[in-house]
């Protein structure tokens, strides 16, 4: 950068300023012109026009004035100082936050897979092309190809539903909660709906069935105890004011000791001389058992649960189907018409994006082997997955860094998140990290605010950064963001 301090004079600043601190201050356009050629060398010129240029560093000289006047011209100190290169710095500072991605991609070292506030699960390559193709262009979202009428949303994905389910139809909505409001607003409003107290669970902090229930106008007859239902708990329950049966899968709890509850197979014969659909809710999407084999885990699967008898079978598009979020409904096709035709179904429907990445994910999902390898949150929860040697390199690179003053590999603990299996740890290593003149917290903290942010989990007064969550490409950056958390009071990569 051209060095242009020395032109800088008093008279250049301006004629009208008051004798004080302001007249220092360059104009607006000189200003402008040295964080012109900054811009220029940091290769943004194609990203900064000259107007957002002054108006940045019209705003910056706008805040120095205020403070100087504010100080009433006092000396400050030399943080809070105006020399040239400070100012074009934090006119860079302003720029650089306006072109940083609004919702850049973070490393999840927490270790939990399906982290909601991650964003659950990352798509898959195949997901993500095709939502990227879908973004960029038109895609027939609601249009028959073939008769150049209308066509139904749902039924973009309904076929690879039904080979992976063996559904009749299917029908997809904006998340699982809206499956549970949809399907209590279209075949329960103003009637009642029979729920096991075992299973009237709160997911995910927000998500209370009850207030679900409640919300969509039906009415709730809680059954049985909190750890045990039976058979002729649900039939003592059913009147003429019953709508429907609902299994909800307890997902983030579990119930141990004397415990029982009724099977699917058993809630359907019930269902069936009363009349009633028999809805059940699986939670985390397992489609099928072949599915089910790929993951250490022990959860219910959408085929399993409509063989046995379920009339409805509702499940969550990002947790362990590993594609976008959604809900799916899947089940009778006179009972799914019913939805489809619903008036709700207008404000929950999914966009383009969100079915070009669920088709793509439901077809790599109709390949078993293809998914372990191709769909991350499944990879991910392999206990298998080799991470040993990576958390030992890992542990060696951040060890060797200014301001680490412990860094091993080690075991640790991951889990599934999402709701899903909350007693079932899944062996993993990490790297345990304690800095010298960071408190634990701070480092965590300090990393979040990295970049890319990096959210580790805090234990026994370390910072854990589990690799099972960490992509394999993403070690070096990690070693990256730690060099610079360590170091927090250097100026940002972009602003020096
Ligand atoms: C997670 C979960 C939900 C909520 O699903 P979202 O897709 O987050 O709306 C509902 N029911 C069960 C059983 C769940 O596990």
């Amino acid at each position: 950068m051209k060095r242009r301090d020395e032109t800088m004079t008093p008279e250049r600043a301006g004629r009208c300023e008051p004798a004080d601190a302001r007249r220092a201050l360059p104009p607006v356009n000189r200003l402008a012109d040295l964080v012109g050629d900054r811009v220029a060398d940091l290769g943004w010129a194609d990203r900064v026009g000259r107007e957002r240029i002054v108006e940045a560093a019209r705003t910056v000289i706008e805040q120095r004035r205020a403070a100087i006047a504010a100080s009433d011209g006092a000396p400050h100190d030399s943080d809070d100082g105006d020399d040239e290169a400070l100012l074009v710095r934090r006119v860079v500072c302003a720029l650089e936050r306006d072109l940083r991605p609004v919702l850049g991609p973070a490393i999840n070292a927490t270790g939990i897979i399906l982290h909601t506030g991650l964003g659950r699960a990352p798509l898959s390559k195949p997901a993500a092309t095709a939502l990227f193709e879908a973004a960029r262009r038109y895609a027939p979202v609601e249009l028959d190809l073939d008769s150049g009428r209308r066509g139904d949303r749902s039924a973009i994905v309904c076929d690879w539903l039904r080979r992976l389910t063996g559904c009749e139809s299917a029908l997809v909505v904006n998340n699982n909660a809206a499956a549970l409001v949809l399907v209590m607003a279209a075949l329960a409003r103003g009637r009642s709906v029979v729920v096991s107290r075992g299973e009237l669970v709160e997911i995910g902090g927000s998500f209370r069935l009850p207030y679900v229930i409640g919300a969509a106008g039906a009415g709730l007859r809680e059954v049985g105890t909190t750890n045990r239902t039976r058979p002729t708990d649900y039939a003592a329950a059913i009147d003429d004011q019953t709508a429907l049966l609902l299994k909800v899968h307890p997902s983030n709890f579990r119930v141990q000791g004397f415990t029982a509850s009724v099977s699917v197979a058993d809630l359907s014969a019930i269902a069936t001389r009363h009349g009633l659909p028999l809805v059940h809710d699986i939670g985390s999407g397992m489609l099928n058992r072949a599915i089910v084999r790929l993951l250490p885990v022990d959860e219910p699967d959408a085929q399993s649960s409509l063989e046995a008898g379920a009339d409805l079978v509702l499940f969550s598009g990002d947790k362990l189907l590993g594609g976008p979020q959604c809900g799916i409904i899947v089940g009778r096709g006179d009972l799914i018409d019913r939805l489809a035709r619903h008036p709700m179904m207008r404000a929950l429907r999914v966009d383009k994006l969100t079915l070009a990445a669920l088709g793509a994910t439901l077809q790599v999902l109709l390949d078993p082997e293809r998914a372990r390898e191709t769909i991350p949150a499944i990879r991910m929860s392999r206990p298998d997955a080799d991470l040993s040697a990576r958390a030992r390199r890992l542990a060696e690179q951040l060890a060797g860094l200014d301001g680490v003053a412990e860094a091993v590999a080690g075991p640790t603990e991951a889990y599934l998140g999402g709701g899903s299996s909350p007693a079932q740890a899944i062996a993993s290593v990490g790297v345990h990290l304690r800095a010298r003149d960071l408190s634990e917290d701070d480092l965590g903290r300090s990393l979040r605010l990295g970049d890319p942010p990096v959210v580790a989990r805090i234990q026994n007064g370390r910072v854990v950064l589990d690799l099972r969550t960490v992509f394999e490409d993403q070690d070096e950056r990690v070693v990256e963001v730690v060099r610079a958390a360590i170091r927090p009071v250097e100026p940002g990569p972009l602003s020096r």
